[in-house]
């Protein structure tokens, strides 16, 4: 459930030059919510609140309950003192997920392939290779959003645009149950009416210090220049990404999810090695890699595998499951270390700067037993990394890593791999 600002100004007719708009970004409107409405027709009209429990979080939100000024990620217990008469119900998530799947192999996918299921209920689509049978974007998204509804009592939104940046700001303001098209010559135009929270990965305290240097919206973003926004944010590369947002610009390009066993990163180096120091660092960062796909795939693993290839080209492998599943660098980087001394056979406790036994040619970790996530997606905030923000009382060290990590996912994708990494 997004709290992404929208403007009710942006809810028009933009015009119709479809040309290069072949970026879908599709998502379900209060999806858990409208899931059990739709297998509880009785609670039609009803406040429904997906989230219960005295520690827990509000998960999802029927529009009904909006008006109560409830929304996701407010404890459930706050949420009951706003709408007493709520109707708040438990997460269902191997339901959410089987309708899930559902609606992406039934509607979308009958589209095309080119999918990237970003969670349960949020995609995008690169319709390029599908207007020849189906006429055009917005033939496409009408007929989904029909189909849906009709075939599910799920309604969803859909931007098109001409990348993901613009796309999903547009379905962001066209909910809900709307569908809003922004053609090419009109990005700019588009994201220079929203205020700086509308950017994707401006969070409050990037706001915060924007505002600082009368930097109020888009707008102000996109006259401001990039040597000012690199004083304002104190990084260049988080600046020249806001210069580009600001004007509608971005080179993402649409990366087709498959649904895989196992998720690995694996590296050769440059020379052979017996320093665990080195091996470490190697498996941090495969660690770190495949975390990131997990979280950008929307799932957890079970299961950590380290391979190592020795000088002689024998392989091994050591795997360990874990008691719960993780898409974190911080959880699976010290049972890569752990396994790594165990198939060398080496105490637990060696220091780093012991010698290793064998020679190291390759080094690499999998991550397997996976499962869809079963958290509410967050969106990333560029912001997290810049200012650490005061934790939450109660929230786990674990939780406070799932969001740093997810804050340089978010860096990742709009900078390149290489431009952020997490010091464990
Ligand atoms: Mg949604």
């Amino acid at each position: 459930m997004s709290t992404a600002p929208r403007i009710e100004a942006a809810k028009r007719d933009w015009g119709h030059d479809e040309t290069g708009c072949t970026v879908l970004h599709i998502d379900m409107d209060a999806f858990y919510a409208s899931l059990e409405v739709a297998r509880h027709p009785e609670l039609r009209g009803r406040p429904v609140i997906i989230g219960t429990g005295p520690r827990s979080v509000v998960s999802a939100a029927s529009y009904e309950a909006r008006r109560y000024g409830i929304n996701s990620a407010m404890a459930s217990a706050r949420a009951r003192q706003l709408c007493p008469d709520g109707v708040f119900l438990p997460v269902d998530m191997r339901y959410y997920r089987t309708m899930s799947r559902r609606i992406f192999q039934e509607v979308f996918g009958q589209v095309t392939d080119r999918i990237e299921k970003v969670s349960v209920d949020e995609c995008y689509m690169d319709v390029s290779g599908a207007l020849l049978r189906w006429g055009s974007p917005s033939a496409i998204g009408a007929w989904m959003r029909r189909e849906v509804a009709s075939r599910y009592h799920v309604t969803c939104s859909v931007g098109i645009a001409a990348n993901k940046l613009v796309a999903k700001m547009a379905s962001t303001n066209a909910k809900p149950d709307g569908m809003l098209l922004i053609p090419k010559a009109r990005h700019a135009e588009f994201v220079q009416m929203m205020p700086l929270r509308g950017i994707p990965g401006i969070g409050p305290s990037l706001e915060r210090r924007l505002n600082a240097w009368g930097i109020d919206s888009v707008a102000d973003l996109a006259a401001a220049g990039e040597d000012t926004l690199a004083q304002a944010t104190g990084s260049r590369t988080v600046a020249h990404g806001l210069a580009l947002a600001s004007h509608g610009i971005d080179g993402r390009e649409v990366v087709p999810y498959t649904p895989e066993k196992s998720v690995g990163a694996e590296r050769t180096f440059d020379a052979d090695t017996t320093d665990m120091r080195v091996v470490n660092a190697l498996l941090r960062r495969c660690c770190d890699e495949v975390a990131s796909t997990l979280r950008r795939r929307g799932l957890v693993a079970r299961t950590l595998t380290v391979k190592l290839r020795f000088d002689d080209l024998r392989y091994a492998t050591k795997a360990h499951t874990m008691d719960r599943a993780t898409d974190t660098a911080s959880t699976l980087y010290p049972q890569a270390t752990a396994l790594l001394r165990a198939m060398l056979g080496m105490p637990a406790d060696a220091p780093d700067d012991t010698p290793l036994p064998k020679r190291i040619r390759l080094a690499g970790v999998s991550a397997s037993g996976l499962g869809e996530a079963s958290v509410t997606a967050v969106q990333p905030s560029l912001d997290d990394l810049l200012e650490e923000s005061q934790a939450p009382t109660g929230e786990t060290r674990s939780a406070r890593m799932r969001d740093a990590e997810q804050a340089l996912d978010a860096i990742r994708r709009r900078y390149g791999k290489g431009a952020a990494s997490l010091g464990l």
